[in-house]
């Protein structure tokens, strides 16, 4: 049987192993270490950031950003709805409620007009946010200044979520540096990897040694161990760090081939009628991390749920674009402002194979099995 295409899988550069076996030699296998504190200082050249914190996964990182920014039991936060679970569930770890909010055709990200109409209506019933969680998806960056200023003009702290946008832009800088504090993740799925790691950014050096002192059990100075806070064990390996050392200086190279990627689907499927690719923003540059489609099924001939049993069937991994978190069974009672284009987007959207390690054959192989597909149904009629 033919090896299977999968959706992203983790692609190592020359150093990694370098950096780790150097970890191995010095005995530094604990969750501090010097390539810990390198990772941050190489992270905040990377994405133009004053401080970072390295912790053990991009949910930890948003799980302390929301408690620094002083989310809690009853507050509500307002956050993308079209998104992984992972952008929400910390919100729930607080005792906190979510508040979803609908996507804009133009970008996949959080729609500023809802936005701001949202943070109106609330500021009416007295019921501001505690903080506002932007969700940068798939590679792109949302439109941050409209956001950010409407956050400003009612206080409300905006954290940003770019898991998944690690090497894009918005207006020349990086998502992820804009906000109160920003995220990444480094599970194995992503642009770079560190098997499982996040990172959390602020201009505010407070917040990140505060985040530090969260992450390695809140101890405070005293030669026993002394706790006035409830603290977590959430610091990121110095083995897991020697990886991500060497990932970060390919991560240039990883955009490239996975806008690539995006570039040679779009040649081979962009005027198939009923296709339509998510589309990218003007204000910056997006990795394209996942290339995402839209299937007009009409217009196509197929659907998307047929479309993805086909790619299945030959080993191709694709997977619908991620299910709205308002329509989950763990948020059903939260409110939500909008809703249907996130429904729409999750209704006909696919995720394409986008690994930075695939081959141009590979490609090929996903690109005549969709072509298939419109094909057979065609010749049907
Ligand atoms: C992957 C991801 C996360 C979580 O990161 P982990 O490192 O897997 O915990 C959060 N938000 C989004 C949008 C993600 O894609």
């Amino acid at each position: 049987m033919a090896k299977p295409i999968l959706l992203s899988t983790p692609h190592m550069g020359d150093r990694e192993h370098q950096f780790v076996t150097e970890a191995f030699e010095t005995n530094w296998i604990a969750p501090i270490g010097p390539h810990v504190d390198a990772f941050e200082q190489e992270f905040c050249l990377a994405v133009g950031s004053s401080h970072a914190t390295a912790v053990s996964s991009g949910t930890a990182a948003l799980h302390l950003a929301l408690k620094l920014v002083g989310v809690g039991v009853g507050d509500e936060v307002f956050c993308s709805s079209l998104t992984f679970s992972a952008s929400a569930n910390p919100i729930a770890y607080l005792g906190a409620k979510p508040v979803f909010i609908d996507s804009d055709r133009l970008s996949w990200n959080m729609d500023p007009h809802l936005l701001q109409a949202a943070l109106e209506q609330r500021a009416k019933v007295g019921k501001l946010p505690k903080a506002v969680i932007l969700v940068h998806l798939y590679g792109q960056s949302a439109d941050i200044d409209p956001i950010l200023a409407a956050c400003q003009q009612y206080g409300v702290p905006m954290i940003e979520d770019a898991a998944e946008a690690l090497g894009a832009t918005y207006k020349g800088r990086s998502p992820g540096t804009f906000g109160t504090v920003g995220i990444f993740s480094f599970n194995g799925n992503k642009i770079i990897t560190t098997s499982g790691g996040g990172m959390l950014v602020s201009e505010d050096a407070s917040i990140t040694s505060k985040a530090k002192f969260l992450a390695t059990q809140a101890r405070d100075p005293a030669p026993h161990y002394q706790h006035s806070e409830i603290g977590y064990n959430y610091r990121l390996s110095n083995v897991l760090a020697g990886i991500g050392r060497g990932q970060l200086l390919v991560l240039s190279d990883r955009v490239a081939a996975r806008r690539h990627n995006c570039e040679v689907y779009e040649k081979a499927l962009g005027n198939l009628p009923g296709i339509e690719f998510m589309p990218e923003a003007p204000w910056g540059s997006a990795t394209r991390w996942l290339t995402c489609l839209t299937i007009d099924p009409a217009a196509f001939g197929a659907d998307r749920e047929q479309v993805r049993l086909a790619l299945a069937a030959e080993q191709i991994e694709v997977r619908p674009v991620w299910k709205p978190l308002h329509m989950q069974p763990i948020f059903a009672d939260c409110d939500c402002f909008g809703g249907e284009v996130a429904e729409d987007l999750f209704d006909r959207g696919l995720c394409l194979p986008s690994g930075s390690n695939l081959s141009d054959e590979d490609l090929d192989c996903v690109i005549n099995a969709i072509v298939k597909c419109a094909r057979v149904r065609s010749s049907n009629k």
